[in-house]
């Protein structure tokens, strides 16, 4: 692979913006680069309904050759946050941002090396099954493109995705992700003048205090945490705060481990309340489900058979975040996150690591080629 043309179409593509939800611009650039290798890329239309100005790209690959199965390539076009005008430089082996903004290798890192690889493709000729692309749109809001993607664009669905969206190290997988979900308390207390007659109020703010400290947080064991992430209460220090909102979420990679914290939770809000005579309300809703892959399943095989071909040494890991990954394995299609070569992700500190890239492009090459 080409360290010099991998590292210019990276620079290229962090330089332009695609902030969650204005992905357009971006996306246009991604289609008109995949035009220029003869492939035509079609929206899925969910832009309007998630309130982006672009839906999810597809492009099918056609067969060059039989006895390949079809694979789903993915990765997704935004970037995390609201940092613009980002500028990289190179330095040695890295590519850093010149500012205090993210890089966006988190995942320009994946789509640099999905063009770069069906540019290979193409020049070399090589033999290979279908192949679907998929870009999607505000993953990092909360997987909403994946969440909305339009499945039936996919018929009949690709015997597995490997989707570019993980760390620095070539070679390395993740094959297990946690379930997770997202809770939501509201108190409801009493106000009163906090001078004059505290006795006639209900303070929701202890409660959502006494609630909290109650519950189990963190890392409850190896497979499962817990955080409460806002609060929100109070208008005035003369007044007992008669409503206080908060939200956290619980995840595991054990769904009956989940349940029964994500209930723990509740139940100490709902008991702090009661005590008290406020009122909880309490909105739960499950943010994804989780999936765990094994050398058994394909995905996972033909991946470290190709890493194997290039050197590389196969690391399966288990992952502690939600990806679209785990969106893709609940519709059918299994699914594992690969490395890209992008380190510290949504911070000003992240960079790319150029040498693991190129490794990377390799590997993905040699999953798409690999003879089975
Ligand atoms: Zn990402």
């Amino acid at each position: 692979m080409n360290r010099d043309a991998l590292v210019t179409l990276f620079c290229e593509l962090v330089q332009i913006d695609s902030l969650s939800k204005h992905e357009a611009a971006f996306a246009s650039v991604i289609a008109d680069k995949l035009a220029g290798l003869g492939l035509d890329t079609t929206d899925d239309g969910v832009g309007p309904r998630i309130n982006g100005d672009c839906g999810n790209l597809i492009c099918r690959v056609p067969a060059t050759a039989d006895g390949f199965p079809a694979i789903m390539l993915n990765t997704h076009v935004d970037t995390v946050g609201d940092d613009t005008g980002i500028q990289p430089v190179i330095n040695d082996d890295e590519i850093h941002s010149a500012g205090d903004t993210i890089l966006g290798a988190d995942a320009k890192a994946g789509i640099t090396l999905i063009l770069s690889t069906l540019q290979a493709l193409d020049d070399q000729k090589l033999p290979h099954g279908e192949l679907v692309v998929v870009f999607t749109v505000a993953e990092e809001i909360g997987l909403v493109g994946a969440q909305h993607l339009d499945y039936e664009m996919l018929q009949p669905l690709p015997r597995m995705a490997y989707v570019l969206d993980g760390g620095v190290t070539a070679g390395r997988m993740t094959t297990q992700a946690p379930y997770a979900d997202n809770i939501s308390f509201e108190i409801r207390g009493k106000a009163a003048h906090a001078g004059v007659e505290p006795e006639t109020g209900i303070n929701a703010i202890q409660i959502a205090a006494q609630a909290i400290s109650q519950m189990k947080l963190g890392r409850l064991d190896d497979e499962s945490t817990a955080n409460i992430g806002t609060i929100q209460g109070g208008s005035a220090t003369n007044i007992v705060p008669e409503v206080t909102t908060f939200e956290g979420e619980a995840r595991s990679h054990q769904e009956e481990k989940l349940i029964r914290q994500t209930r723990d939770m509740c139940q100490k809000v709902e008991e702090a309340a009661s005590q008290a005579g406020a009122e909880a309300n309490i909105t739960t809703e499950r943010n994804y489900n989780g999936f765990a892959l094994g050398p058994d399943d394909a995905v996972v095989q033909r991946g470290i058979t190709a890493a194997e071909q290039v050197s590389l040494e196969p690391n399966l890991h288990k992952g502690g975040g939600g990806s679209d990954a785990n969106i893709f394995n609940e519709h059918g299609i299994p699914s594992v996150i690969i490395a890209t070569g992008a380190h510290k992700p949504h911070t000003p500190e992240e960079l790319l690591h150029i040498p693991s890239m190129v490794k990377c492009c390799e590997w993905l090459l040699a999953i798409i080629t690999l003879q089975q």
